[in-house]
């Protein structure tokens, strides 16, 4: 099977701007800086994404994404910042290895849009609750 991106970043055979690494967590510059200092931490192991990582891995990845996001607060002037990550295409994910984007924010017209629109009205929100409920408790 031909190596992802990120696989071929942790192998050393594509270059970046590394941030931090360790035994399980690389971090870096996300080549396409939607702001100044947008960054990207992957595992080092290859999960196709957040829902299929083991825990323990995911919970590494959280920590340096967290400490990387005070960085951008304290350091590099950033006024907030968005941790996320894509899971599938449909939700925008284009590099099938598990990764978290840390992305800072400046103001208004930064470079990075998010709209959640408000879709609730007509749903039953008590039965959308019921599914998720049952499938936690288990
Ligand atoms: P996704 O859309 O899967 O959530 O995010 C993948 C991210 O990987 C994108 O923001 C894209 O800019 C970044 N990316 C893709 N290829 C490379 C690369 O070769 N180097 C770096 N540093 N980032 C990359």
């Amino acid at each position: 099977m031909e190596k992802d991106i990120f696989c071929k970043i942790i192998d050393g055979e594509v270059p970046c701007y590394k941030l931090y690494e360790d035994n399980s967590v690389l971090a870096f510059l996300d080549i396409s800086q939607v702001t100044k200092g947008h960054a990207l931490v992957i595992s080092k192991n290859h999960y196709d994404n957040f829902l299929s990582v083991p825990k323990e891995e995911m919970h590494k990845v959280m920590d340096v994404a967290q400490m990387i996001g005070q960085i951008a607060i304290k350091f590099l002037g950033a006024q907030g910042v968005n941790i996320l990550t894509n899971c599938y295409e449909a939700a925008g994910q284009t590099v099938n290895h598990f990764h978290v984007h840390v992305i800072p924010r400046y103001a208004n017209g930064d470079g990075f849009i998010l709209t959640m629109k408000n879709n609730a009205e007509g749903l039953n929100l008590p039965a959308i609750a019921e599914v998720f409920k049952d499938q936690l408790k288990k």
